[in-house]
């Protein structure tokens, strides 16, 4: 039942039930699995989608994005052409889902980006047994294996009271990495202001709206030095930016799972490097294959290599999926351009 789904250049697409799942190029049809730029685009004909990926892309694109948008709920079951199609939470950003289609017996999931790591800021990853599991492998390579998240946020706070003149300007995606920041922060018991660059606002106020608690917030606007001691989160690109200057000597810091490189760490201009990711580690990539208990791999985004290799010393079927296309699309981790 394979041929059902195919590899075109807009993406993987579904010959029976005639949809796209994250379309590259505008589509009659899309399914979509969360709200990063690489995956949810704007203009196609109909989105199917959770209700907050909906939410998150007319943040982003404005209202009329698509022709039509319809919103599934997790877990609930529609036929599209006679194929069943299901969405179930992938704990990668807020609304982000996996996608389950049943071809009458056989079926197929498409993993878009997961973890398993705790994230207080979206559903939990649920493991979705299936016969085909096309999964994302962004740290696809041993090196990476990321640590609790609260280790991280600690080095942060540690470095707040060794340098409480310093503002601590973080970078941090707009979707997904600025909120799970925020949340953990507080749950670390930090609970001073956050003070944030005008880009993170739209989707943090999106979040607090779905009823993801933040505690203070406060915007930049044109303060500066008077930041000092205080945490500023901005997206990575403007820890180099001319705009990091109003802060003097700030302690900049990056969160992703790309600082586990230490070439990159510099290179993004980050004195303080936070493995903190939005993606499965190489570890939970490997668990997460075996649980679903599928027989064929389909690998993308990515190191395909090496997790297709580790499949198939496992007796499995896998392949690598070149999927053109999913780059970092401004606030995700897909590529190492971070
Ligand atoms: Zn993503
Ligand atoms: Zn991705």
């Amino acid at each position: 039942m394979q041929q059902n789904l195919i590899l075109t250049d807009a993406g993987l697409y579904c010959s029976a039930g005639d949809f796209f799942i994250d379309p590259v190029r505008p589509v009659e049809r899309a399914l979509i699995t969360h709200g990063h730029a690489d995956h949810a685009r704007a203009g196609h004909g109909s989105v199917l989608a959770s209700s907050e990926t909906l939410k998150i892309m007319a943040v982003r694109y404005g209202a009329g994005f698509a022709g039509t948008t319809q919103a599934i709920a997790p877990g609930e079951r529609l036929s599209v052409a006679g194929v069943g199609v299901s969405f179930h939470p992938a704990g990668h950003v807020l609304g982000s889902c996996q996608i389950r289609l049943d071809f009458g017996g056989f079926v197929a999931v498409v993993s878009g980006d997961y973890k398993r790591q705790p994230d207080p800021t979206c559903a939990p990853f649920e493991l979705v047994p299936c016969d085909l599991f096309v999964t994302e492998a962004t740290f696809g390579l041993p090196v990476f294996r990321h640590p609790p998240a609260t280790g991280e946020i600690g080095k942060l706070t540690a470095s707040l009271g060794l340098f409480g003149d310093k503002t601590h300007l973080v970078g941090a995606y707009a979707l997904g990495k600025a909120q799970r920041l925020i949340a953990h922060l507080r749950e670390s018991g930090y609970n001073r202001p956050v003070y944030l660059h005008g880009a993170l606002e739209p989707l943090c106020a999106l979040y607090e709206a779905e009823g993801v608690a933040f505690g203070p917030l406060e915007p930049v606007g044109g303060r500066g030095k008077e930041l000092a001691g205080e945490i500023v989160l901005c997206p990575p690109g403007q820890l180099t930016d001319r705009w990091a200057r109003r802060f003097g000597d700030p302690v900049t810091a990056l969160a992703s799972g790309w600082m586990r490189v230490r070439a990159r760490a510099r290179q993004r201009g980050a004195e303080l490097p936070l493995i903190i990711s939005d993606h499965a580690d190489w570890d939970d990539l490997c668990r997460t294959v075996v649980e679903t208990g599928a027989e064929d791999i389909w690998v993308t985004h990515g190191a395909e290599d090496a997790l297709v290799h580790w499949c198939r010393s496992r007796g499995l079927n896998a392949r690598p999926l070149n999927l053109a296309g999913y780059e970092d699309g401004g606030d995700g981790e897909t590529v190492g351009i971070v």
